[in-house]
């Protein structure tokens, strides 16, 4: 992936952009409860099946949600060359029914109108809409979220689409275009809570930054080039995220999870990207090792045999994912575990250990 992004961890990026890494700023996350200093966090412990965004509350870490649903939403006014405002707002409903058509999660949304109200404003509206932030070489979109921090439910989250880049909502797409749908799917992935996941291949383009190959989640850092639309639907990952986020039915019971150790010379690495592709219905979900003993969990696995592989995190920028990049091991051959995992339905696999050689 590529380098800079501008506000919100749930900044997505453009590709092939020449511009330097930095200018990131985390997510856009106000107190609005208690004045603290606060930081959006991934959550990085292993009762955490999918990376969310999450605040540090004393020494406790508490993911992001909206406990009122269904998510009211106004829609900016403005529009852009190419773009209308109705356009907009026509992208935007189904970008949010396509969240909640997903069965097995809870996320509803409701469409409050227009506004000629900024996405960004503080003022008790959750908006949508354009913004020119020509600075933000490699931002096509981002979500700023504010949160009562002692609850962690989320009561406001505006998502900005960066007006310096060419859009369309063609149904088809359109060539030299980003898709507006795509991406207010992927912002809205952030907006319900939900952080980065790492499914995604790139290429190293020419002159710098990547290319995306393929994608195995809509919540991937790194956007599709323009004239693409396949990013227009949640994938089999996505899906788990949310509907970990946000169980509806009986999700729990019919799914079950997998956990287990990664380590390396016998401790633990941290960071490492666990996939998990079921055989018998083909669904691949991943997540992180994320405590330093290794310890990982991917949780609303379909049961079955699962092929379990593991692969150091190098299709993306590492603050993407983490906040304490340091942390994050990526000295190591990829590895797939030699024996299957047999997921069970409402249960776990228990733990599983697997370890990666240096590389
Ligand atoms: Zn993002």
């Amino acid at each position: 992936m590529r380098g800079a992004r501008g506000e919100g961890r749930g900044a997505r990026e453009v590709q092939g952009s020449k511009s330097k890494r930095g200018d990131r700023c985390s997510a856009n996350v106000s107190a609005a409860l208690v004045k603290a200093l606060l930081l959006v966090v991934l959550l990085a412990s292993p009762t955490f099946a999918y990376l969310k965004l999450g605040v540090h509350i004393g020494d406790q870490t508490i993911a992001l949600r909206w406990q009122e649903l269904p998510v009211r939403y106004f829609v900016s006014d403005q529009g852009v060359p190419g773009v209308t405002p109705t356009d907009l707002d026509g992208a935007v409903q189904r970008a949010a029914r396509a969240w909640e058509d997903v069965p097995t999660a809870s996320i509803t949304f409701a469409r409050a109108g227009f506004t000629a109200s900024l996405p960004g404003e503080e003022d008790g509206m959750s908006t949508l809409g354009f913004e020119d932030r020509p600075e933000l070489e490699r931002v096509l979109g981002a979500t700023s979220i504010t949160v009562d921090t002692v609850t962690g439910e989320i009561l406001e989250a505006d998502i900005f689409f960066n007006a310096a880049f060419p859009w369309t909502t063609a149904s088809g797409g359109e060539p030299g275009r980003f898709d507006l749908e795509s991406i207010a799917l992927h912002e809205l992935g952030h907006l319900t809570g939900l952080s980065h996941s790492a499914l995604g291949e790139t290429e190293l383009v020419h002159g710098g930054g990547r290319r995306v190959l393929g994608a195995g989640a809509v919540m991937f850092p790194i956007a599709f080039s323009p004239g693409n639309i396949d990013g227009r639907r949640p994938m089999a990952d996505d899906i788990a995220g949310l509907s970990d986020l946000y169980p509806a039915g009986d999700f729990r019971r019919r799914t079950g999870s997998v956990s287990g150790r990664i380590t390396k010379d016998g401790r633990g690495v941290f960071g490492a990207h666990v996939t998990a592709f079921n055989l018998r219905t083909r669904q691949l979900v991943g997540n992180f090792s994320l405590s330093d003993d290794g310890g990982f969990v991917i949780a609303g696995v379909d049961a079955g045999p699962c092929l379990l592989r593991v692969e150091p995190l190098d299709d993306g920028d590492l603050d993407s994912f983490f906040d304490e990049t340091d942390r994050v091991d990526v000295d190591f051959l990829a590895a797939v575990h030699t024996k299957l995992a047999n997921v069970q339905a409402g249960s776990d696999t228990g733990e599983i250990r697997i370890s990666v050689r240096a590389r």
